[in-house]
């Protein structure tokens, strides 16, 4: 039994926000939750749901402890309605979702639509959502989560009132805990990557990323012959694309006291001085891998394009 917003770590200006708004009575029916992947907003939403459906609610401070409280911690209330992309969309069949939802009968005060994702309504979602968004029915309000505000189709934009999240700040996400810089400044924010950093095999998957750099740049080809045994599925290796992007930001940022991953500053400067244009090369091309990858293009063949090209720059 829970008080969703006490678990949540950070943005208690926006939460504050939302509550004065909905005892005043001014809570946006469309609201649009903007700011980086993985650092709370949809937990934020969730909280309001329970602040919204609260049956004892003194003040709109939701209890934590009553019946529809408890339903939204559990994600089993009735009167919120979840929707999530079916691979790489969100598509009419899920705007249609909300309108048999609505068209049920309310039975509690209020009723919330909690779209993830909404960079990834396809256009006919949105326009079918268009007309509830616009005139929504009594107690009825939308949370679009979503990166940036420019990714939301913009006849939701227009209707939405924009509420902006930021990263949290290093010690938020550290929480007192002794965490390495590197994984911090790499979450950039994001509570969910720090989890996924924490594993002893990003670790290792970092030095192979790492090693892979060196070894290409000194055309010795084992560095990638063992990155491409670590990195063996696609979230691995486009984790591993990641890392190789720090590495170069960081080996241009070199003794600048920016680098994401201070720790292999000896290892950093031991590469050999190159053209800056050649280094930025390099960098593009890593970040051309991560787009190849997502659209499936075989990752040995990127991992050994990248080696040829890193192989030529000296
Ligand atoms: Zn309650």
């Amino acid at each position: 039994m829970a008080r969703l917003i006490d678990t949540i770590e950070g943005h208690a200006g926006q939460w504050e926000q939302l509550l004065r708004q909905l005892r005043e009575g001014t809570l946006a029916h469309s609201l649009a939750f903007t700011g980086p992947a993985g650092i709370g907003k949809s937990r934020v939403a969730w909280a309001l749901a329970q602040a919204l459906l609260c049956e004892r609610a003194p003040e709109q401070r939701p209890c934590g402890e009553c019946g529809s409280c408890r339903r939204v911690e559990q994600k089993q209330s009735e009167s919120v309605l979840t929707l999530e992309p079916a691979g790489t969309q969100i598509k009419l069949e899920a705007a249609h979702q909300v309108l048999e939802f609505l068209a049920l009968r309310r039975i509690s005060a209020a009723r919330l639509i909690l779209v993830n994702e909404s960079h990834l309504l396809n256009p006919q979602a949105a326009n079918a959502l268009l007309k509830v968004v616009e005139e929504p029915p009594p107690g009825t309000h939308f949370v679009f989560i979503v990166p940036e505000i420019t990714q939301l189709m913009p006849t939701l934009r227009s209707r939405s009132q924009v509420l902006r999240f930021a990263p949290l700040a290093d010690d938020a996400l550290a929480l007192g805990e002794e965490i390495p810089a590197w994984m911090l400044r790499s979450a950039r924010g994001s509570f969910e990557k720090l989890a996924a950093f924490r594993d002893e095999e990003m670790d290792d998957l970092r030095q192979l990323a790492f090693t892979f750099l060196e070894a290409s740049v000194a055309g010795r080809r084992e560095g990638l012959e063992k990155l491409l045994a670590g990195a063996k599925d696609r979230e691995t290796a486009l984790q591993a694309v990641r890392f190789l992007q720090q590495g170069l930001r960081d080996w241009t940022l070199f003794g600048t006291g920016r680098e994401i991953h201070a720790d292999m500053r000896e290892r950093l400067a031991r590469l050999p001085q190159i053209e800056p244009r050649r280094r930025v090369g390099l960098w593009a091309q890593a970040q051309r891998m991560e787009s190849d990858m997502i659209g499936n293009v075989d990752r040995a063949l990127l991992f050994e394009n990248f080696f040829y090209r890193a192989t030529g720059v000296n």
